[in-house]
């Protein structure tokens, strides 16, 4: 399976919209040349201003169709919130930050800060009092600084909503709207939701200008999700995950269980099998969650194995394979799974595994789909080599981050200018508060941690190592 590229969206170009030549010239920084279908869709209206109401789901490329027009409206020389983004949770609202921040380099010193509930409050107020231009986080934890007046939105010129419909489902109905009296009447609403529940009618009704509405035909059925259905023996099940691994190769696969106990399983059948695969259960504290998605996300993990309870809220791009290690008996559930592979207009492929007691679930699925599911047969999956599947990068965990003051360009340039890698063999750098996560080629992973160990990061010697 080839290494998916960005910019591979194939709607108009970013320059048929007004946007400054450095905004520009940053998205082709980024790899980002022609819009998704969802940017297309809503970026002129939302430039003008207007407030809208997207349907479009996550690895649509909807953080861009929100984030521009937000920076739109920004002047980077007023030291005052000018942009909120509401979402589910602190995953969503960190993947968010972390976009909008990539967005937001065209232009110098435009702070964002990331306010969400489980985090304590002391260093969100220190960060708060330093000002911020963009605030994103969870409704819960943005009224209560609201109430602390920790956080003031006289300035606000744009509130977007991402995930509505999930705020709703999570009880924050109340909470938004409260945030919501807190906001400038004068301002541009730009609401986001997968879906059309009552509820998410109501509050834009309650909350917004004449919104346009932007609705995207599904593109599951389509082509680029394509989906094959494999039929196991109980005893087979587990293994045969790791026969799709080596036969496909994805780079980066989620393998949904049913259950807690199956998705132990499989890791530990998988580990076996040397394809480095890890679980992600409530179980997990933060930092070791932190940690999972950390390497899933930097390709140095093949395999995300969770429940759909643990996976809820991830916002994963570039996933080129999702694997129902069982079939679920809830239909919905079951193209929300298939929908996040093939994202941001990429393909992506969609396995099943199902045994003779699953056919009449697989039946719902053809009728809800619309179409015959495809079969193909365990015994066609030859391993395309011998090695078993590995991921192309390697994580290696820094002990220092944010509170040592230490940047991603530290650290690359450590790596590159002092230590001699070459860019092209660094991967994504997470700075964390107190750890730095930096992903490098599998091939140069022992010896840049010997080197990193015995260097410096930002003239301070550091302790590194493998995750
Ligand atoms: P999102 O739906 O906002 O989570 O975006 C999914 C992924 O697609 C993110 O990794 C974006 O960086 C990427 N992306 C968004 N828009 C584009 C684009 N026009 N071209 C290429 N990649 C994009």
């Amino acid at each position: 399976m080839s290494e998916p590229t960005p910019g591979q969206a194939a709607g108009p170009a970013f320059d048929t919209l007004p946007l400054p030549p450095a905004v520009l010239a940053n998205l082709k920084r980024l790899g980002y040349e022609r819009m998704t279908p969802i940017q297309a869709a809503s970026l002129p209206p939302a430039l003008a201003g207007k407030d809208l109401i997207a349907q479009a789901k996550t690895g649509s490329g909807k953080t861009a169709a929100f984030a521009l027009p937000l920076l739109a409206n920004l002047n980077a020389r007023r030291f005052a919130v000018q942009a909120l983004v509401l979402c589910p949770t602190r995953e969503l609202a960190e993947q968010v930050t972390q976009e909008v921040r990539r967005l937001a380099r065209a232009e110098d010193n435009i702070k964002i800060l990331t306010l969400c509930g489980g985090a304590t409050v002391r260093p969100q107020l220190a960060s708060l009092a330093h000002g911020a231009h963009i605030v994103v986080g969870t409704p819960g934890r943005i009224l209560d600084h609201l109430s602390r007046e920790s956080l003031v939105l006289a300035a606000l010129n744009t509130l977007v909503l991402d995930e509505a419909d999930r705020m709703l489902d999570m009880g924050f109905a109340e909470d938004i709207a409260n945030v919501i009296k807190h906001c400038p009447k004068d301002r541009q609403t730009l609401l986001f939701s997968a879906t059309y529940p009552e509820g998410v009618t109501k509050l834009a009704g309650r909350f917004m200008r004449e919104p346009q509405e932007v609705k995207l035909t599904e593109r599951h059925a389509g082509t680029k999700i394509r989906q094959r259905f494999y039929e196991v023996k109980e005893s087979e099940r587990l293994y045969a995950v790791g026969l799709l691994l080596n036969h496909y190769r994805p780079v980066s696969t989620l393998a949904f269980c049913n259950t807690k106990q199956q998705c132990r399983d499989l890791v530990a059948v998988l580990q076996a099998e040397g394809i480095v695969a890890l679980e992600l259960h409530g179980d997990l504290d933060q930092r070791e969650r932190d940690q999972v998605l950390v390497q899933f996300a930097n390709r140095s993990c093949s395999v995300l194995v969770a429940t759909d309870v643990a996976a809820r809220g991830l916002d994963i791009a570039n996933l080129e394979a999702v694997i129902n290690v069982d079939i679920t008996p809830d239909m919905e559930l079951h193209t929300h799974r298939v929908g996040r592979t093939g994202r941001a207009d990429e393909a992506g492929w969609a396995f099943s595994l199902a045994s003779m007691d699953e056919m009449g679930r697989v039946g719902r699925i053809d009728e809800m789909q619309g179409s015959a599911s495809v079969w193909h047969a365990l015994s066609e999956l030859t391993p395309s080599d011998a090695e078993p599947l590995h991921p192309p990068m390697v994580t290696l965990q820094i002990m220092g981050g944010r509170k040592e003051k230490i940047r991603a360009g530290d650290v690359l340039g450590a790596l590159t200018k002092d230590l001699g890698f070459a860019s092209s063999q660094i991967g994504k750098i997470n700075v964390n508060d107190f750890s730095t996560y930096v992903a490098v080629d599998r091939g140069i992973a022992n010896e840049a941690m010997r080197k990193l160990n015995a260097g410096k990061v930002k003239g301070k010697s550091v302790k590194v190592r493998r995750l």
